[in-house]
């Protein structure tokens, strides 16, 4: 399940790891290599530079010997000159006198031994930072490490069938926690980047939604049975899906019935009728062409005389498109007012499942989702978008073809199976 899925993610993991260490560690090595070769003489220029620049010139000037007065002229030659340049009128002699005294002076003792000083210590303080171990302990991420893997990850996603505005949102969530981040070791990289993505495809998967079980126990208690209608398009798997569910709850001690309100399709209601008595669960039905909310009503009447606490109602499988259809669906809504509208959608048909969710979600409002043949998808772009996409949560996955292969959907076990180790 999800295979793709999961690779993408773990070459995602790799790349940036990979990446990141191998820019730091070349970048380190450079450092070295310039600072091995030009240490002495760059110094001494910095050094240079920086003591004319203290703050404290009096004290300077104090402790300059008569040589490094001259400095001090020097230093003046370099203003005069730069105002020389300025006004465009420069004595280009006294420019170059200044220039080659510049070059030629040196600072005096007590100016080289606190160079010396300073570029000790200097040298303590870069030491450290060297080669690999620059990056063992300064490594900060930037989003120049990540920014081309993670637009090779967005586009790996959105060829994987996840939705535009969900694949852009792990992307965005994913720099953000990675960004700034220090890196102590190689393998934190790695490390932190399956928690970035694991973060950010929690935040995707977790979306508010109804408590079945909570839903189905209120319903025993109160005697009211908990209508639901399953929506979706035809050939989704819709009818299993809604005999694994009556079997579901069969095993978990209640007792459902199924409302055959596809009176539109021929062999529909053959169909629901022969997975009914296969999983031992009355269905309630018309003939082919009656009204589909007369059947859904039936249904809860039978369902409320006999205390049972699940109504499930199937509807005609349609292309979301079909205005005729979808009315049919809002006449059982306002006929039964079913507690929750669950839509049906196949894993494996990807964007079109989301599409499909969001057409069904505007026209009658969808309170959860079942993707089904999850087992067979290997992208898992649909059961990562569906949910965010409509704000909606998956409540279960069809796993098979067999009653029993139905499974609850928690978004922890699908962050697991796509970037577990
Ligand atoms: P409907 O037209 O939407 O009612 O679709 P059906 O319930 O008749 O299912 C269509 C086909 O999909 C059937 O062959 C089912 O066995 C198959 N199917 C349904 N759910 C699943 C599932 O979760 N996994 C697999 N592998 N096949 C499924
Ligand atoms: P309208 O068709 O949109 O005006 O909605 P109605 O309230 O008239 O009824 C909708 C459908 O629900 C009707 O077509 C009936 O078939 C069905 N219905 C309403 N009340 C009952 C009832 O008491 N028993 C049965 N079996 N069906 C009912």
């Amino acid at each position: 399940m999800f295979e793709s899925l999961k690779k993408k993610f773990s070459g995602t993991i790799n790349k940036i790891s990979d990446e990141v260490s191998s820019k730091e560690e070349e970048e380190a090595t450079r450092k070295k290599e310039e600072k091995v070769k030009d240490l002495p003489k760059e110094e001494k220029e910095e050094k240079v530079k920086s003591d004319l620049k203290l703050k404290d010139e009096d004290k300077q000037v104090k402790a300059l010997s008569s040589e490094d007065k001259d400095k001090e002229t020097s230093r003046f030659s370099f203003l005069r000159r730069k105002s020389d340049s300025d006004d465009a009128s420069g004595d280009k002699e006294q420019k170059d006198l200044a220039d080659s005294k510049e070059k030629t002076e040196e600072p005096s003792k007590e100016v080289k031994d606190k160079i010396k000083d300073k570029s000790d210590s200097k040298k303590e303080d870069e030491e450290e930072p060297s080669g690999l171990f620059t990056f063992a302990t300064h490594k900060t991420i930037s989003e120049k490490d990540v920014d081309d893997i993670l637009f090779e990850l967005e586009l790996a996603l959105l060829e994987g069938d996840v939705a535009m505005e969900v694949a852009d949102q792990i992307v965005q969530s994913v720099k953000e926690d990675l960004v700034g981040r220090k890196i102590k070791r190689r393998s934190d990289l790695a490390d932190y980047t399956r928690e970035a993505l694991k973060n950010a495809i929690s935040e995707i998967l977790v979306v508010e939604g109804p408590n079945l079980e909570e839903l189905v126990q209120k319903a025993k208690k109160t005697g009211e049975p908990l209508k639901i209608m399953f929506v979706g398009v035809n050939g989704t798997g819709k009818t299993t899906t809604i005999s694994k569910i009556a079997d579901y709850y069969v095993k978990e001690g209640y007792t459902p019935v199924i409302a055959a309100s596809d009176t539109f399709r021929a062999g529909a209601i053959e169909q629901i009728s022969h997975h009914a008595e296969n999983v031992g669960v009355k269905i309630i039905r018309h003939q082919k062409g009656a009204d589909p909310a007369a059947v859904a009503y039936d249904a809860v009447e039978h369902a409320r005389a006999r205390n049972k606490e699940l109504v499930l109602i199937d509807t005609a499988g349609r292309m979301q498109t079909n205005v005729n259809l979808m009315d049919e669906m809002k006449k059982i809504q306002r006929v039964v007012k079913p507690d929750l509208a669950i839509f049906v959608g196949d894993a494996l048909t990807g964007n079109d499942a989301v599409e499909q969710a969001r057409k069904f979600n505007d026209a009658v409002g969808v309170d959860g989702i079942i993707l089904t043949k999850a087992d067979a998808d290997a992208k898992g772009g649909a059961a990562l978008s569906i949910g965010h996409v409509i704000n909606k949560p998956i409540l279960f996955l069809g796993v098979g073809q067999g009653y029993g292969d139905i499974m609850e959907f928690h978004p922890d076990w699908m962050v697991e199976q796509v970037l577990g180790d």
